[in-house]
């Protein structure tokens, strides 16, 4: 599924080299050539008039979110059993973060762990780039540890969206950040109409995250207990190892009767966020 939305952004490259025959131009080397030098005005005007509308949309730079630092097990049998750490509360907790971290879509457990940052994305289209892609002026929180997705705002990106939609349309949707594109056309919107550009933009696919409800933790309950394999990862504070949780280490001063306290170049008053991914057992 995820592979086949990324295939969808990403589908120029074949339609771009029939365009190419159709017209009989070298729009490849063409498009090249303008975007590394724009200025280029000796092109005959004969050029000039006949748009290259091509959209060619290439992964410029993938976002590989980070591996969590440690994992750990919630045993769902433990649930308020007197002894162990496993709560209904902690249990609700961890499944709203695993909720979040899923899209819907055909495989057999009706869900698949998101391969990148999930956001809500506020947009404004600006230029339809074929096959329900867009350019969009939007906005999103940053997402991910230490947010590696940074914030946008007001922000143009490329949007794949799930249904058609028309230029001037506002919206929102659950974006999955996929990762920084370069994107190759021709700006239909002012002040830029008739321009050749590579923008390099932060792209998003639009998808829907499973339902952070009763029923969805009934369900997912039931799947864990029939054996599906199941994990959410979250930011969780823990003691510093290094310094125990005091916030400082000690260090024996000659002469004195005190040792010397240095501040923990690893914490935070002894508090240390570390991203944890806990593995759901019956
Ligand atoms: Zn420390």
């Amino acid at each position: 599924m995820i592979n086949r939305l990324l295939l969808v952004l990403l589908a120029t490259a074949a339609v771009v080299s029939a365009q190419t025959t159709a017209f009989g131009t070298k729009a490849t080397a063409n498009a090249t050539a303008e975007t590394t030098t724009p200025a280029t005005k000796g092109a005959s005007k004969a050029l000039e008039e006949e748009v290259d509308n091509t959209v060619i949309i290439t992964p410029f730079r993938t976002l590989t979110p980070p591996e969590a630092k440690t994992s750990r097990t919630f045993q769902l049998s433990k649930v308020n059993k007197l002894g162990f750490t496993e709560t209904s509360k902690e249990l609700q907790r961890l499944y709203s973060a695993f909720a979040t971290q899923r899209i819907i879509d055909g495989s057999p457990s009706g869900s698949s762990k998101a391969t990148g940052y999930l956001a809500t994305v506020n947009y404004a289209l600006v230029q339809d780039l074929g096959d329900n892609r867009f350019l969009a002026k939007a906005a999103w929180p940053a997402a991910g540890p230490n947010d590696v997705l940074a914030a946008g705002a007001d922000t143009m990106a490329v949007l794949l969206l799930e249904k058609p939609a028309k230029v001037g349309d506002t919206g929102k949707i659950t974006g999955m950040h996929v990762g920084t594109v370069a994107l190759l056309f021709t700006a239909t919107y002012s002040p830029l109409v008739g321009k050749r550009l590579t923008l390099r933009r932060e792209a998003f696919v639009e998808c829907a995250t499973l339902e952070d409800s009763q029923t969805g933790l009934q369900k997912f309950v039931e799947a864990v207990n029939a054996g599906a394999e199941m994990s959410a990862t979250t930011n969780e504070q823990i003691t510093c190892k290094k310094c125990g949780g005091l916030g400082f280490t000690r260090e024996a001063e000659k002469g004195k009767l005190l040792d010397k306290r240095i501040p923990c170049a690893e914490c935070v008053s002894g508090k240390v966020i570390i991203s944890v991914e806990t593995k759901f057992a019956p």
